[in-house]
Order: C-alpha cells, then sequence, then structure tokens
C-alpha cells in the first residue's frame, strides 16, 4: 500500500520499498509546499538569499516538533560533503522535516546514499535532488593531492577518493590557481550522472517530470549557493 493523505486526514501506509518493509507516515502537500520540481529549486535557492543576506526565517521553535513527530514529508533531498561547515538546513533556511539529507565526505553518490535518496523519492515524495559541493572541499582537495596513488591515505579513504579521482582529478591542471575549484564543480556535476545512471527509481522519476536532479556549490565564505548549469 502506497500514500496517502487529504489535507485533514493522517495515513499511515505499509510500502513494499526494494524487499523492505517500510513503516510511514506521511504529509500531503501544504500551502506552501513547493509543488513542482521547478518550484523545489526555486523554493531552495530563496531560503539560500535569506540566509546570505542574514534575513533566516527558519527557527524551529519548540512548537513545531509535535508535528514533525507525525511523520514527514520533505520536499527536496540534498546530498552534502560531512564537511562541518556545510548544513543545508541552514544554508537554504528551511526548518526541520523539509529536506532530506544525505551527507559523505565528497558528496559522492555512493550505493549507500543512492538507496537513501530512493527512499527519498519513492516512499517520501521529493521534488528535488541537490548534489551540493563546497569551496575549500578536503574530500577533492585529497584527490588532488593523491590522484597518483591514493592508497597512501589511511584506512577506508582511498575506495572513497578514488571516487573522485578518476572523473575529476585525474586529468585536472594542478598548476593552474582554480584547480581546487573545478574539480569541485565537476565533482558535484558528476553526481547528476551516476544518480541518473545507477538509480532506475531516480531516472524514471526524472523521466516522469516529478522529480530534478541538479548539482551546486556553495561558498564557504559568502554562503551563496551557485547551481551548476
Ligand atoms: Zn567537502
Amino acid at each position: 500500500m502506497f500514500l496517502i493523505r487529504n489535507t485533514t486526514t493522517w495515513i499511515i501506509g505499509l510500502t513494499i520499498f526494494g524487499g523492505v518493509l517500510v513503516t510511514h507516515a506521511m504529509t500531503g502537500p501544504t500551502s506552501s509546499s513547493p509543488a513542482t520540481p521547478a518550484d523545489a529549486i526555486s523554493e531552495l535557492m530563496a531560503g539560500n538569499t535569506r540566509y546570505v543576506e542574514g534575513r533566516a526565517e527558519s527557527h524551529n521553535l519548540p512548537a513545531a516538533r509535535a508535528g514533525l513527530a507525525e511523520g514527514q514529508a520533505p520536499f527536496a533531498s540534498i546530498i552534502r560533503c560531512a564537511d562541518s561547515r556545510v548544513s543545508p538546513e541552514i544554508v537554504f533556511d528551511q526548518p526541520l522535516g523539509e529536506l532530506f539529507v544525505c551527507a559523505v565526505a565528497g558528496n559522492v553518490p555512493t550505493p549507500e546514499i543512492i538507496a537513501s535518496l530512493e527512499y527519498g523519492v519513492a516512499v517520501l515524495g521529493c521534488k528535488a535532488i541537490v548534489v551540493m559541493g563546497h569551496s575549500s572541499c578536503g574530500a577533492v582537495s585529497a584527490a588532488l593531492e593523491n590522484r597518483d596513488d591514493t592508497s597512501v591515505l589511511p584506512g577506508s579513504l582511498p575506495a572513497l577518493i578514488d571516487q573522485i579521482v578518476v572523473p575529476c582529478a585525474e586529468t585536472a591542471d594542478l598548476d593552474a590557481p582554480d584547480a581546487l575549484d573545478k574539480a569541485i564543480a565537476c565533482n558535484a556535476h558528476e553526481g547528476i550522472g551516476r544518480l541518473l545512471n545507477g538509480s532506475e527509481v531516480i531516472a524514471k522519476a526524472v523521466k516522469d517530470g516529478t522529480l530534478c536532479v541538479v548539482s551546486g556549490v556553495q561558498d564557504l565564505k559568502t554562503g551563496r549557493f551557485t547551481l551548476l548549469k
């Protein structure tokens, strides 16, 4: 069973998702919830402008917690880097419950991240996925610095950094002053193809027009998030 609710009634649904029985409660669209993928991106960019200009409106007041405990209906999913300076809820000025956020160093769509995003799209109804890079990214920097031999990196890092090296660090001009910025943008943009090629669920939703997948980079100094073309 999949869905759902009218504007006044909660329904708890049981959904077979990827072979796993999932219990979920979700809200339907509210008057302020973006109705389309384009609206979802517009809301994120408007929130980023509020954040940049110091006009943030999301205060996460205690009174909102009871509603959050009833269920979630985020309108957008974000793949963010694990970097401590990156927080989509703050950068896009969204309260708890509006963003379905997955974090991994280098914002790489690993299989686990893709599976999480599929849940966000197929079960929770997210209308947009944003691959969110950021300036001064240590993971991308590590890919550039160790592109000839990532095995010098400790622990499990080589397996992760290799996913940045091949598409974006291998052929970079390390003498260029903007080498890191270019690799960061490349890595974020690369995520779109990985999601579309790695997930039938995501690709179908895009084809059906119910989802868009975009990428962009947050400038840590200004807070500004810029969509990549
Ligand atoms: Zn990073």
